[in-house]
């Protein structure tokens, strides 16, 4: 099996992956982007992102990362487009298989996000990509003149929803408690928009309909009451969960699979560092991530300096 030697690799390509990959090009270490076999992270599913400094007008959330990505190119990173399958951080040099391959370096940059989180109901799963959908963006156009509901209070659910409303007859937001969790900002414009409804201290029991989505039984969780929604799409927006399911047994993983970093974005592991959605569960933002990606690579430079390691 063949062999490549970096002095990093960086997991995921997303904004902390990509902004990693900034950094690390920028300090001349040869640089690799395992960037997964559908790249570029949580961004790719987002419509217009107005709260990314240095945009005065939204950018698309796809052009957002095409534009990182070609940044971290122009300083040499290198990029495969391949899930990496398992990692050994056991030995020095740290080895990734990817593809069929087996890469090797000195450190490593954990960037790998994570993902939407389901609701576990047998419906969801069967009626997936029959009216189930956790991508708005993605699945939104399908439901012109329809009916929907979104799962979830958050940011997304109310984004999500808003961004339903310019294609669907009429958006409902069905949430499990009465208060939203999402920004102040946008409940004020979700409450604005007179296609969007809420049904409040409620969860999704089943979805229903045998070929496509055609409805969801829904039970108030203070009255036990039952009703059904008629629908033609369920949204679930409720969150996320990480995905280091390759880093199990590696590096140190918190109760909920979160990766453990102390002092800057070190793990548990010396040349081992985690950055964005994949060790921060609360701030979650593309901004943040980015801002981490940099922390990232200047914690990998300074151990590959520390210890003499630079391969190349
Ligand atoms: P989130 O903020 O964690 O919200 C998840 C929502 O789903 C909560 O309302 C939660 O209810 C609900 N929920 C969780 N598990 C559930 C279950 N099993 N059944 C029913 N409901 C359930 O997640 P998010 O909306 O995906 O946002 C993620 C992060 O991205 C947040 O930090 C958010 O601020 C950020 N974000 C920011 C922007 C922006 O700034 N423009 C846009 C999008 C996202 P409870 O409220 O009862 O817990």
């Amino acid at each position: 099996m063949v062999t490549l030697v970096y002095d990093v690799i960086i997991v995921g390509s997303g904004p902390a992956g990509l902004t990693s990959a900034v950094y690390c090009g920028r300090a001349m270490l040869k640089t690799l982007v395992i960037a997964g076999a559908v790249p570029g992270g949580q961004l790719m599913l987002t419509t217009e992102v107005e709260n990314f400094p240095g945009f005065e007008e939204p950018i698309l959330g796809p052009d957002l990362i095409q534009h990182m990505r070609k940044q971290a190119e122009r300083f040499g990173a290198e990029f495969i487009q391949d899930d990496a399958t398992s990692v050994d951080f056991k030995t020095r040099p740290f080895k990734i298989n990817a593809g069929g391959k087996i890469y090797e370096s000195n450190a490593v940059i954990i960037a790998t996000g994570a993902s939407a989180k389901w609701l576990g109901l047998d419906s969801e799963t069967r009626l997936r990509g029959k009216g189930v959908s956790s991508c708005a963006t993605c699945d939104g156009f399908f439901f012109r003149g329809k009916d929907t509901v979104t799962v979830g209070g958050g940011d997304v659910a109310l984004e999500d929803t808003m961004f339903l409303t310019k294609f669907a007859n009429h958006a409902t937001i069905i949430h499990r408690r009465d208060a939203l969790r999402a920004s102040k900002i946008l409940q004020d414009r979700a409450s604005k928009n007179s296609k969007i409804s809420f049904v409040w201290d409620s969860v999704v029991e089943e979805v229903l309909g045998q070929q496509k989505v055609e409805g969801v039984r829904v039970r108030n969780v203070k009255t036990g009451k039952e009703d059904v929604l008629k629908c033609d799409g369920v949204f679930v927006a409720i969150g996320h969960e990480p995905n280091t399911a390759i880093f199990q047994g590696q590096v140190e993983l918190d109760q909920k699979g979160y990766i453990v970093t102390r002092q800057g974005t070190a793990t548990s592991v010396e040349g081992v560092f985690a950055c964005g959605d994949v060790h921060d569960f609360h701030y979650r933002q593309a901004i943040t991530a980015a801002g981490d990606g940099c922390r990232a690579a200047m914690d990998a430079e300074d151990h590959i300096e520390e210890k003499g390691l630079r391969a190349h």
